[in-house]
């Protein structure tokens, strides 16, 4: 979800919001800022949707290897 950050304290807004909800300053003024800082943070969400998605097949590879690992175990005990 896109964000305005207050220029006063920082306080995450609403990019629909006029004023800040934590100390009621105008975010008007800073409405191009804003816009150019939820850019980034869509851009920085993408990016980590991305490493998220690699370690997840990371850990998929991980556990498929532990479950091949078990199953020559069982194998080796079976026989
Ligand atoms: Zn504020």
């Amino acid at each position: 979800m896109a964000v305005k950050t207050c220029p006063k304290c920082n306080e995450d807004n609403l990019s629909t919001s006029v004023v800040c909800i934590s100390c009621g300053s105008s975010l008007a003024k800073s409405g191009v800022m804003g816009e150019n800082h939820s850019d980034d943070l869509l851009i920085n969400q993408h990016n980590y949707k991305k490493t998220s998605r690699k370690k997840w097949i990371i850990t998929l590879l991980v556990l498929a290897f532990l479950i091949f690992l078990a199953l020559m175990v069982i194998k080796l005990i079976a026989s």
